[in-house]
């Protein structure tokens, strides 16, 4: 008889650095490997050594493509892992993007470092190369979502559908023969959202891992109206709407709505541009992984329409032709990374146009402290891009309620899907306030047994 046991080794009061550590006796799993990313504290911990002993992993089980839950594999594979890494289908078609582009952006910083030579060491090195990032892919073992496979012999997984991202899943572990179920949420998205499918369910679980990024809030309803008005809007003002916007789940969320409000002519037919090329290509991999599709969004597929195009609809994957955007006069969207507008080429939009009165900006999703985004929400009359001060005269507005996390009666939601209580829940991937007020809402509620996991701490979950 093994004990089974997990530690919480990130996204532990927080909401980045996913990792949970699961042991049974000699086999360990890591569920999700995230990279730590915001408050410099935080990131400084993605340059420790890894916390695990590499030659004792047998496998990596990841439950969506976020950099905050896949980021951090570069990184275990530049230390020597080369064992297996599971994944939905989807998830490794976008992880075949967006690890490359973190570990790019890793490069970037260190070149930056290193030529401005404010490093404490000479020369800076990446925390991950490219190299690292190709090597990684090589490792992804993609299983479909609703079928038992085989970890090792003493552990079985099974993804579902959890509607956060594409490829986004639920993960259900069986562990040992008779068998325990620790079942981890990954990140859960919400319900009559376009193109992904509802959350689904989970029927069983002795012990329960649940994300709490949202567990003291409720969303505001529906933000369709709220985007129409802002595109009327800005469309009388005669100027540009610039919508920075992360590239993968906003852009094409916002593509779709944009599509929708045209056909019901609820908003003018205005030239739309995607000047992003990441966005682009995670745009195709959203469109090509029909597994993960809602009834809606197949019908449209089905009929051979397309689901992100609007009419006056271009694609800017070129320098030349973001370039070109600038010349553009007279109303236009213009859709664009980075979404908080802390890098990507919608800073050259932003430098351009802000001075403009006629320009509209909408932020669509959580601005960080310290980002521009940020600084333009408050009010900033002056925001720094290219060490220049800018001006702006650009009319602000913020759009809340597109986002891709359940809020707290949507988690209560999937959690009353579980048939019986879970022995012990823990939550995970939330700032210390929402985990709390998790913690009471599912207390008084549902009256299980329930506390945010702490960081670093191992549980015992049972023996097998
Ligand atoms: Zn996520």
């Amino acid at each position: 008889m093994s004990t089974a046991t997990v530690r919480f080794l990130g996204a532990a009061g927080t909401v980045t650095g996913s990792k949970h550590l699961v042991t049974v006796g000699k086999h360990q799993v890591l569920l999700d490997c995230g990279l730590f990313q915001g408050p410099k504290d935080l990131r400084q911990r993605n340059w420790n050594p890894p916390p695990i002993d590499l030659d004792r992993l047998d496998a990596v089980v990841l439950s969506h493509a976020h950099i905050d839950h896949t980021g951090y594999l570069p990184v275990l594979v530049r230390h020597g892992y080369r064992g297996p890494v599971y994944c939905t289908p989807a998830t490794a078609d976008l992880a075949r993007l967006l690890l490359p582009d973190s570990a790019h952006l890793q490069e970037e910083q260190a070149e930056y470092a290193n030529y401005h030579g404010f490093s404490r060491h000479k020369p800076a090195l990446p925390l991950c190369t490219m190299e690292d990032a190709q090597a990684t892919l090589e490792l992804l073992q993609p299983r479909p979502y609703d079928e038992l496979f085989e970890v090792h012999p003493e552990l079985r997984v099974v993804y579902r559908p959890a509607g956060h991202i594409l490829g986004s899943a639920t993960v259900s572990l069986e562990i040992g023969d008779k068998p325990l179920r620790l079942v981890f949420s990954g990140d859960l998205g919400r319900w009559d959202r376009p193109v992904l499918p509802d959350p689904v369910t989970v029927a069983e679980a002795d012990v329960l891992l649940c994300e709490s990024t949202y567990g003291n809030r409720v969303h505001p309803p529906d933000p369709v109206e709220g985007l129409a008005r802002v595109v009327r809007e800005a469309a009388n003002r005669g100027g540009a709407l610039i919508i920075p916007a992360f590239a993968v789940g906003r852009t094409q969320e916002l593509l779709w709505h944009l599509r929708r409000l045209e056909e019901q002519r609820a908003i003018p037919v205005l030239p739309v541009y995607v000047d992003s090329p990441l966005a682009i290509e995670v745009t195709d991999v959203y469109r090509r992984h029909r597994e993960d599709h809602d009834e809606e969004m197949t019908a449209i597929m089905n009929d051979g329409a397309r689901p992100f195009a609007t009419r006056q609809f271009a694609f800017a994957p070129s320098r030349q032709e973001s370039i070109k955007i600038n010349d553009l006069v007279g109303p236009v969207i213009i859709v664009s990374a980075s979404g908080m507008a802390t890098g990507g080429r919608v800073l050259h939009h932003l430098a351009q146009r802000l001075p403009d009165a006629r320009t509209t900006v909408m932020l669509v999703g959580f601005q960080a402290q310290g980002t521009r985004g940020r600084s333009l929400q408050d009010g900033a009359r002056e925001v720094r891009m290219f060490g220049h001060e800018v001006t702006v005269r650009a009319r602000v507005e913020s759009l809340h309620g597109m986002s891709a996390h359940a809020d707290r009666e949507e988690l209560l939601r999937w959690l009353r899907g579980f048939e019986r209580p879970p022995h012990r829940t823990y939550l995970v991937h939330g700032e210390p306030n929402a985990a709390a007020a998790l913690t009471d809402t599912i207390g008084t509620k549902l009256g299980w047994t329930v506390r945010p996991a702490v960081d670093g701490e191992e549980v015992t979950i049972g023996a097998v």
